[in-house]
């Protein structure tokens, strides 16, 4: 698709885009190429993924207009009766997703849910083991700068420097070193599965208080194909953006009463005020598609994917951090395949061809951030436009030349074309 053709855009996108050619030609305009960017590229940043027409439409509608401070049956604003049952409907069915009794789905963003679920759960300057941003964790599990890294005393655990697992033995002396009141797992570059009654253990052993945040692997976990925190974790946050394919935001789960009294009363009036009902809305339709029986299908697909994906990759000679993945991400750790090579230039070539990445440090990374010696890839997104396990070997082939001709203008072209018809025979989701 140009950005003259929009035929696989859905009907009520083309409604749009032509109210905002009057509306606000501006918008309308950068809305187009947008569009024609997504539908023409390939996305294999570990933690987009694109909607559907339902869930994207559904957060554009009058749920926006409306103050909804507080929950469904006590707020604080006249005219809510429609938006409790929007909220009502996405609060059960989440619960019906992951299998458990309690959600709260008003944080806007999975940072918001991490910080009203640190202080459902810890007081200020408690104690808490996370693994690092450095190491595959999150910055909302305890970097310097960020909220938790401010108002807590955050210590490490990290994974194991020759296996670049996490070493369940190892975190469980860390523990016992540090006794913590709460240990965090869940990450945002670890490509393997988490063993959340492994951290249970751990966290019993010393009396901490257990939160997974699965903000990455939320698809996975509804979709069957990877372990539930339930009944492990105190507390689980997400984000509903991922591979649950929903729109952007934030959700929280327990099981626990009084808990679930504290997410509610943190979240508002602790950290938040309005609700924003047009995204809970859209959460309610993406709940609703993750418990249709296809969804499963989708996250089988998503990690069926990644691993080919691994495959040819390291057949092309890269080195996947652990090696190789469990879930829908890789950690491909650029060095072996040339010392030169850093994790930011392979994101501006690989993006000038069409491939859509983002560099990431990989564990022990000798360069700093900005730079870093790894890329990680991701197959939710292009799982999404339907694309399996050939096409996987393909975009390796894809991935090889760019990296192998160091961002040459004429192979980026090249390469290009093939994205381009790639996209053509996959269009986004309409
Ligand atoms: C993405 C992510 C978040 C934060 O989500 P935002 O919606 O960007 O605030 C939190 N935790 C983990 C582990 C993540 O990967």
């Amino acid at each position: 698709m140009t950005t003259t053709d929009h035929s696989a855009l859905d009907s009520v996108s083309l409604d749009l885009l032509t109210l905002l050619d009057q509306a606000d030609p501006a918008v309308a305009s950068l809305l187009r190429s947008e569009a024609a960017r997504q539908a023409g590229t390939l996305e294999l940043i570990a933690s987009e993924n694109h909607v559907s027409p339902a869930v994207m439409h559904a957060m554009g509608t009058w749920m926006t207009n409306k103050y909804a401070e507080g929950y469904p049956g006590k707020r604080y604003y006249g005219g809510c009766e429609h938006h409790d049952t929007a909220e009502d409907l996405a609060r059960d069915r989440a619960k019906e997703l992951f299998g458990c009794g309690f959600a709260n789905v008003q944080p806007h963003c999975g940072a918001n849910a991490n910080i009203a679920a640190f202080m459902a759960m810890c007081a200020p300057g408690d104690r808490i083991l996370s693994l690092p941003i450095k190491s595959g964790g999150h910055l909302s599990h305890g970097l310097k700068p960020n909220f938790s890294g401010t108002f807590y005393e955050i210590h490490d655990y990290d994974v194991d420097p020759d296996t670049e697992r996490l070493d369940y033995d190892a975190i469980a002396a860390r523990a016992r070193e540090v006794k913590p009141r709460m240990i965090i797992c869940g990450f945002s570059a670890y490509p393997r599965a988490i063993d959340f009654a492994a951290f249970r253990a751990i966290a019993d052993d010393v009396g901490a208080l257990l939160m997974a945040d699965i903000a990455h692997i939320a698809g996975l976990v509804a979709g069957g194909v990877h372990a539930s925190p339930f009944p492990h974790a105190d507390v689980v946050t997400t984000t509903t953006h991922k591979t649950l394919r929903g729109p952007r935001g934030g959700l929280i789960l327990c099981d626990d009463e009084d808990i679930a009294k504290k997410v509610d009363r943190k979240v508002f009036p602790g950290s938040q005020g309005g609700p924003l009902m047009h995204a809970i809305t859209a959460k309610a339709v993406a709940f609703g598609e993750a418990l249709q029986p296809d969804f499963k299908q989708y996250a089988a697909d998503v990690v069926a994917n990644a691993q080919a994906l691994a495959d040819a990759l390291v057949s092309h000679g890269y080195r996947l951090c652990t090696g190789g993945t469990d879930n829908h991400l890789l950690l491909v750790d650029l060095q072996p395949r040339d010392a030169d090579l850093t994790g930011a230039d392979a994101e501006k070539w690989l993006e000038a061809a069409g491939i859509i990445t983002n560099k990431n440090g990989i564990p022990n990374d000798p360069r700093p951030p900005m730079v870093t010696s790894g890329l990680r890839l991701g197959t939710a997104a292009l799982t999404t436009r339907g694309l399996g396990a050939a096409d996987m070997v393909a975009i390796a082939a894809l991935l090889d030349r760019v990296m192998e001709s160091r961002g040459d203008a004429g192979v980026a072209a090249s390469v290009r074309a093939d994205v381009q018809a790639m996209c053509d025979a996959h269009p986004l989701p309409h």
